[in-house]
């Protein structure tokens, strides 16, 4: 019957029709249920046809003329999404590219695609580990298929013993899926070639100079410490790169990521270095990262040649700077239907912050609003009590901010102006989208929790397009509203070393930067990230996540 069929409709691999043949030959001498559920999976159709499939993949990557341009096509198509995305505002084309390029199945050709191009089809599987004893000791064998992929793992000279130990495992790595190397395991041989007393660096010698399969004698760790990957995601405010640090174990190792990244930590049992992948690189093998104990070392270290060197060029809010700036965990914050988190615009003085608030709350004033200043200012003629302001004492003031109360206030001309925290959590109690335009020193005020702000950095453009949007749009000076004159340059360019100063010390804390050039344009991503915000998830600092 099987013959039959073998004949007829299915195209049968020759290598697996040799196994069901050489399978019915032992099945004389034995027929148990393995031999039963062997065959049945043998005789699979399925199974045929991934063998078929396997079989053409395998002989087309032998095909030197079919040569792939490209073998990572998966991660242009997410550059072009993210470059997609900044403009879908601008036209139609944009936003169906967009659209059509989100397809899960197109994405997942690209991941087969590329997984083909790398060459990444043929079975890693490990051969089982042959033990045997030696000296009383047990021994594994363990043989890996030397690739272009590096083997990830690191090794050392056990301090105590003098043994060649496995360092590091990393997650995701060659070592790491072959499941058979463990951090500890003593090193005796590399390709039948005795190690002992000789360095790391030597046994890397050996492993360079090995071609096809590579076959370690090790003698297992006592503990084999499963690795298990930690779920813990965060987000680096500082750019990184390991080329460049002369401490990191090994530099190939080093994961570069720049600030604002969220990265995926999943190894932090070493004291200086962990183990990380960027976010949106899943498949990708971890690298080294400096931990969190080890960067902090490596700031303040910084901040005291630096202060011997150069006492006075700092400015006082320098020191505002969040303590010190490393990885802050982070996790998805998912929108919750009717509750808005608040859009704070922070920019330099004269950007255009609150002009795009004024145009946001003119979009659906019913949906989107500001709360209404306090003051201590007398109230002026033809002003309402509660509309331009809420009018208080000073004493009551004072004592409100120095009881926390108000998430900004400022002084001007003798009197306090301020915003409460009630007023901010009425609006989002409302069912409203509150949305504030306060000086940049209120984001360590308002960054709670209990807020959970979604901050925005209204950023100037270059110098010239600065100066020619302004000009075109006849924009009057923030600076002397009395007057309606124009910007003076000298105001242009306080405004881009403000926009630097304000990068410098918050930058890591914005979910969103937008460039204020053309105010239409910085309005329409201004819209979308607001929508983006209603409908997906972002990440936010994980104990705002309950
Ligand atoms: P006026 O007294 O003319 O209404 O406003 C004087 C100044 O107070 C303006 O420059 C305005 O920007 C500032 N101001 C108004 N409301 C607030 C507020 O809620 N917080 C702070 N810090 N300043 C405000």
């Amino acid at each position: 019957m099987l013959e039959a069929v073998m004949a007829s409709d299915i195209n049968w691999d020759p290598a697996l029709s040799k196994l069901i043949s050489t399978l019915k030959e032992s099945e004389n001498l034995s027929n148990d249920q393995e031999i039963d559920f062997l065959k049945a999976l043998l005789e699979s159709k399925e199974l045929n046809a991934l063998v078929n499939v396997h079989t053409k993949v395998a002989k087309v990557g032998r095909d030197d003329r079919l040569a792939p341009v490209l073998s990572t096509s998966a991660q242009v198509l997410y550059e072009v999404l993210e470059q997609l995305s900044q403009h879908c505002h601008l036209n139609d084309d944009c936003k169906e590219a967009f659209h059509l390029l989100q397809d899960s199945h197109l994405q997942h050709l690209l991941f087969a695609h590329d997984a083909i191009a790398q060459k990444d089809f043929y079975p890693h599987l490990p051969e089982a580990p042959v033990e045997m004893d030696e000296d009383e000791e047990t021994i594994k064998i363990v043989q890996l298929v030397k690739s272009n992929e590096p083997l990830g793992a690191t090794i050392k000279t056990d301090e105590e013993s003098g043994k060649i130990i496995i360092a590091r495992i990393m997650h995701g790595g060659a070592a790491d899926r072959s499941g058979l190397i463990h951090v500890g395991d003593e090193v005796i041989e590399v390709n039948n070639i005795n190690v002992e007393g000789k360095t790391p660096g030597d046994v890397l010698t050996i492993l360079q100079n090995s071609e096809g399969t590579i076959t370690f004698k090790l003698v297992p760790a006592d503990n084999k410490g499963a690795q298990r990957e930690s779920k813990v995601r965060v987000r680096a405010h500082f750019d990184y790169n390991p080329d460049v640090d002369p401490y990191i174990p090994c530099k190939e190792a080093g994961l570069a990521f720049q600030r604002g990244d969220v990265l995926h930590i999943v190894a932090q049992d070493d004291a200086y270095w962990w183990q990380a992948r960027k976010e949106h690189e899943r498949s990708a093998r971890a690298g080294l990262i400096p931990s969190r104990a080890l960067q902090e070392r490596r700031i303040l270290h910084d901040r005291t040649q630096k202060n011997g060197t150069d006492l006075d060029s700092k400015q006082n809010d320098d020191f505002d700077r969040e303590q010190i700036a490393t990885y802050e965990e982070v996790a998805k914050l998912y929108p919750r239907p009717g509750v808005f988190r608040p859009i704070v615009l922070i920019g330099a003085p004269g950007v255009g912050r609150n002009e795009l608030r004024r145009r946001l709350i003119a979009r659906d004033p019913e949906k989107f609003r500001s709360p209404v200043p306090y003051t201590t200012r007398p109230m002026r003629t033809g002003e309402v009590a509660g509309r331009e302001y809420i009018f208080v004492a000073r004493e009551k003031m004072d004592a409100d901010i120095e009881a926390g109360k108000f998430v900004e206030h400022g002084e001007y001309k003798g009197h306090l102006y301020g915003t409460s925290a009630e007023s901010v959590k009425s609006i989002v109690n409302a069912g409203c989208v509150c949305v504030l335009s306060p000086h940049y020193q209120a984001i360590k005020t308002l960054r709670t929790a209990q807020l959970k702000p979604f901050l925005i950095h209204v950023k100037p453009p270059e110098l010239d397009i600065l100066k020619a949007t302004r000009t075109e749009a006849r924009a009057k000076s923030t600076f002397d509203e009395a007057n309606a004159r124009s910007f003076t340059d000298e105001e242009f360019e306080d405004m881009i070393k403000s926009a630097e100063r304000i990068d410098f010390l918050y930058g890591h804390f914005f979910d969103v930067e937008l460039v204020n050039g053309e105010l239409v344009n910085a309005f329409e991503q201004l819209v979308q990230n607001v929508q983006r915000l209603e409908n997906e998830p972002v990440w936010a600092p994980s104990m705002w996540v309950q």
